[in-house]
Protein backbone atom coordinates (compact mmCIF):
# COMPACT_ATOMS: atom_id res chain seq x y z
CA UNK A 1 0.00 0.00 0.00
CA UNK A 2 1.60 3.09 -1.11
CA UNK A 3 -1.07 5.56 -0.58
CA UNK A 4 -5.12 5.81 -1.41
CA UNK A 5 -6.66 7.83 -4.59
CA UNK A 6 -10.35 8.52 -4.16
CA UNK A 7 -12.73 6.81 -6.40
CA UNK A 8 -14.44 8.65 -9.35
CA UNK A 9 -11.67 11.23 -10.29
CA UNK A 10 -9.36 10.35 -13.07
CA UNK A 11 -5.55 9.84 -12.01
CA UNK A 12 -4.55 13.24 -14.36
CA UNK A 13 -7.14 15.39 -12.20
CA UNK A 14 -5.93 14.26 -9.14
CA UNK A 15 -3.85 16.02 -6.41
CA UNK A 16 -2.22 14.52 -3.88
CA UNK A 17 -1.16 15.03 -0.55
CA UNK A 18 2.09 13.17 0.66
CA UNK A 19 1.72 12.17 4.22
CA UNK A 20 5.12 10.56 5.21
CA UNK A 21 6.02 7.14 6.84
CA UNK A 22 6.15 7.93 10.20
CA UNK A 23 3.17 10.37 10.03
CA UNK A 24 1.49 6.89 8.90
CA UNK A 25 2.88 4.85 11.41
CA UNK A 26 1.77 7.44 14.52
CA UNK A 27 -1.50 7.16 12.88
CA UNK A 28 -1.51 3.66 12.30
CA UNK A 29 -0.76 3.19 16.06
CA UNK A 30 -2.67 6.01 17.49
CA UNK A 31 -5.55 5.55 15.66
CA UNK A 32 -6.07 1.61 14.50
CA UNK A 33 -3.94 -0.49 16.79
CA UNK A 34 -5.23 1.84 19.59
CA UNK A 35 -2.31 2.87 21.63
CA UNK A 36 -1.72 6.11 23.87
CA UNK A 37 0.85 8.26 22.42
CA UNK A 38 3.25 7.09 25.32
CA UNK A 39 3.24 3.53 24.46
CA UNK A 40 3.26 4.19 20.39
CA UNK A 41 6.21 6.86 20.77
CA UNK A 42 8.39 4.41 22.57
CA UNK A 43 6.96 2.34 20.00
CA UNK A 44 8.65 4.29 17.25
CA UNK A 45 11.66 5.16 19.48
CA UNK A 46 10.41 9.08 19.67
CA UNK A 47 9.72 11.74 22.26
CA UNK A 48 6.07 11.96 22.98
CA UNK A 49 6.06 15.76 21.37
CA UNK A 50 7.52 14.28 18.46
CA UNK A 51 4.61 11.78 18.32
CA UNK A 52 2.08 14.09 18.80
CA UNK A 53 3.58 16.47 15.99
CA UNK A 54 3.02 13.56 13.59
CA UNK A 55 -0.04 12.39 14.85
CA UNK A 56 -1.63 15.93 14.29
CA UNK A 57 -0.10 16.33 10.90
CA UNK A 58 -1.25 12.89 9.90
CA UNK A 59 -5.05 13.41 10.83
CA UNK A 60 -4.63 17.14 9.03
CA UNK A 61 -3.22 14.81 5.97
CA UNK A 62 -5.92 12.69 5.90
CA UNK A 63 -8.65 15.28 6.54
CA UNK A 64 -7.58 17.36 3.92
CA UNK A 65 -7.14 14.32 1.24
CA UNK A 66 -10.80 12.92 2.26
CA UNK A 67 -12.44 16.52 2.46
CA UNK A 68 -10.75 18.08 -0.93
CA UNK A 69 -11.07 14.42 -2.32
CA UNK A 70 -7.44 14.16 -3.07
CA UNK A 71 -5.13 11.27 -2.93
CA UNK A 72 -2.80 10.37 0.06
CA UNK A 73 0.69 9.64 -1.40
CA UNK A 74 3.31 7.66 1.51
CA UNK A 75 6.73 8.03 1.05
CA UNK A 76 9.71 7.99 3.35
CA UNK A 77 10.39 11.03 5.00
CA UNK A 78 13.04 12.02 7.53
CA UNK A 79 13.69 8.70 8.93
CA UNK A 80 13.57 9.26 13.23
CA UNK A 81 16.23 6.78 13.76
CA UNK A 82 17.75 5.81 10.35
CA UNK A 83 16.77 2.45 10.62
CA UNK A 84 15.25 -0.37 8.63
CA UNK A 85 11.45 -0.08 8.52
CA UNK A 86 9.72 -2.93 7.27
CA UNK A 87 6.12 -3.84 7.01
CA UNK A 88 4.24 -7.62 7.29
CA UNK A 89 2.30 -8.96 5.04
CA UNK A 90 0.21 -10.96 7.24
CA UNK A 91 -0.45 -8.75 10.15
CA UNK A 92 0.33 -5.20 8.79
CA UNK A 93 2.57 -4.41 11.48
CA UNK A 94 5.51 -2.14 11.18
CA UNK A 95 9.09 -3.53 12.13
CA UNK A 96 11.45 -0.34 12.91
CA UNK A 97 14.75 -2.07 13.80
CA UNK A 98 18.91 -1.16 13.98
CA UNK A 99 19.38 -4.23 12.25
CA UNK A 100 18.00 -5.94 9.03
CA UNK A 101 15.18 -8.26 9.95
CA UNK A 102 13.79 -11.28 7.88
CA UNK A 103 10.51 -11.68 9.98
CA UNK A 104 7.79 -9.92 11.95
CA UNK A 105 8.44 -9.53 15.61
CA UNK A 106 4.56 -9.91 16.19
CA UNK A 107 3.14 -12.99 14.30
CA UNK A 108 6.79 -14.23 13.52
CA UNK A 109 5.81 -14.19 9.27
CA UNK A 110 8.51 -14.25 6.62
CA UNK A 111 6.26 -12.41 4.39
CA UNK A 112 8.16 -8.89 5.20
CA UNK A 113 8.68 -6.24 2.71
CA UNK A 114 11.34 -2.89 3.44
CA UNK A 115 9.26 0.00 3.31
CA UNK A 116 11.90 2.88 3.82
CA UNK A 117 13.90 2.23 0.17
CA UNK A 118 12.65 2.49 -3.10
CA UNK A 119 12.97 -0.34 -5.11
CA UNK A 120 14.39 0.65 -7.76
CA UNK A 121 12.05 2.63 -9.75
CA UNK A 122 13.38 6.23 -8.46
CA UNK A 123 9.59 6.85 -7.03
CA UNK A 124 9.87 6.40 -3.52
CA UNK A 125 12.80 8.44 -2.83
CA UNK A 126 12.63 10.53 0.76
CA UNK A 127 12.00 13.96 0.00
CA UNK A 128 14.74 15.21 2.70
ZN1 LIG B 1 3.25 -10.02 11.24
Amino acid sequence: MEGYKPFGVPMRELESVVMSLEEYEALRLADYENLTHEEAAKKMNISRPTFTRLYDKARKNVAKAFVEGKAIVIRGGTFIAGDYWYRCNDCHETIISATPEESCDKCNSDDIRRIDKDDGNGENQPSE
